[in-house]
């Protein structure tokens, strides 16, 4: 595009974002703590997911200094649900910095906010332009898809002359006045009308300088990402029943969902979901050093991390032997607590399913 073309572009885009853009509660603010909360749940999240948290997680903490001075445990028990739990512990800990290395103002120069934990290229855009209105380009899911279009881009934009020739573009195509505008009406742009599968060209207020809808390209641009190979695994969750509490475990730094409480759990098998009930005794005593005995399978569960999919058989176990004294790791908990940990989402369905009446009974032979 030349210049003039960039001036009709973005005339028209931004007035199509006047008239028709969707009224969402991090639009109404320029507060940079709010856009950076919005952006960090967003990632990976659709819109429609993350409202309510947005609005409860900033009802308990409206300002940074009140997230910095928070338990991890709070911010994990507000996040639950949303997943990718280290997007919450990095809120944590850059609130922490911003408190503690500059005195509770949120940064306000590029190169400061993308140091921040959590915070990459993209993030940092988005906070500097819609919050202080500067020059900063994004490039995110949605603006990435839209731009290879507008481009008739059909390389790789993962790669790294992908990734060049859209920072690029997302620069160039920046106004000097009110720059931050025009990125959320490309960010609208991209999220609605056009879509990953059949966009709505028919309405869309740039048509006419879109490489991909003038070459009828738009089905095969962006070019899709190399499937990932699914690996099944089987993996047990146990709930040690003791004097009416269970046994917690707190996740450590290095596995997935650092931080949230879980039963006992870990991987029986790749290759076919047999239980055998006797090695689940002898893992659970190495684990804990108590000795069990294993109750009823309550649920069987399914889910997907990454590239597993994961089959989590649920199973009720009473302590016979052995004790485990309460640390930051281990914790003996009574059903009715459950509510103040928290919980990977399928700890949470097997808890809510302990507290179904009659289930903490179940009979053990
Ligand atoms: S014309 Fe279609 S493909 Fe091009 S930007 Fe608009 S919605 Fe996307």
């Amino acid at each position: 595009m030349d210049s003039a073309e960039y001036s009709s572009f973005r005339r028209k885009l931004v007035r199509w974002y006047a008239d028709l853009a969707r009224d969402l509660p991090w639009r109404r603010t320029n507060d940079p703590y709010r856009i950076w909360i919005s952006e960090i749940m967003l990632q990976q999240t659709t819109v429609v997911a993350v409202i309510p948290y947005f609005e409860r997680f900033l009802d308990r903490f409206p300002t940074v200094a009140d997230l910095a001075a928070a338990d991890e445990h709070d911010v994990l028990r507000l996040w639950e649900g949303l997943g990718y739990y280290s997007r919450a512990r990095n809120l944590h800990r850059a609130a922490n910095v911003i408190v503690k290395e500059h005195g509770g103002i949120f940064p306000t120069d590029l190169e400061t906010l993308h140091g921040l934990p959590g915070i990459g290229r993209y993030t940092a855009g988005a906070i500097a332009s819609f919050a202080y209105d500067q020059r900063a380009p994004i490039v995110e899911a949605n603006t990435l898809r839209l731009y290879c279009r507008l481009l008739g881009y059909d390389g790789d934009p993962r790669s790294k002359e992908g990734q060049a020739v859209l920072w690029s573009f997302a620069t160039d195509i920046l106004p000097q006045k009110e720059p931050g505008r025009l990125n959320q009406a490309m960010m609208e742009l991209g999220a609605t009308l056009c879509s990953p599968r059949e966009p709505n060209c028919a309405v869309c207020p740039v048509q006419v300088h879109c490489a991909a809808f003038h070459q009828g390209t738009q089905a095969t641009i962006p070019r899709p990402k190399t499937k990932i190979a699914i690996t099944e695994i089987t993996e047990v969750s146990i709930a040690i029943q003791h004097r009416q509490q269970y046994l917690l475990r707190r996740r450590t730094a290095k596995e997935r969902w650092a931080g949230l409480w879980d039963f006992v759990r870990f991987e029986i098998n790749r290759d076919d979901q047999t239980v055998n009930v006797g090695q689940l005794i002898e893992s659970v005593r190495e684990r804990t050093g108590l000795s069990i005995e294993m109750g009823p399978l309550v649920a069987e569960l399914k889910h997907a991390v990454t590239r597993y999919r994961i089959t989590l058989k649920c199973f009720m176990a009473q302590r016979v032997k052995g004790s485990l004294t309460a640390t930051d790791e281990w914790k003996w908990v009574k059903s009715a607590d459950f509510t103040d940990y928290p919980l990977s989402v399928t700890a949470r369905e097997f808890a809510e399913r302990l507290q179904e009446d009659g289930v903490g009974c179940l009979p053990f032979d």
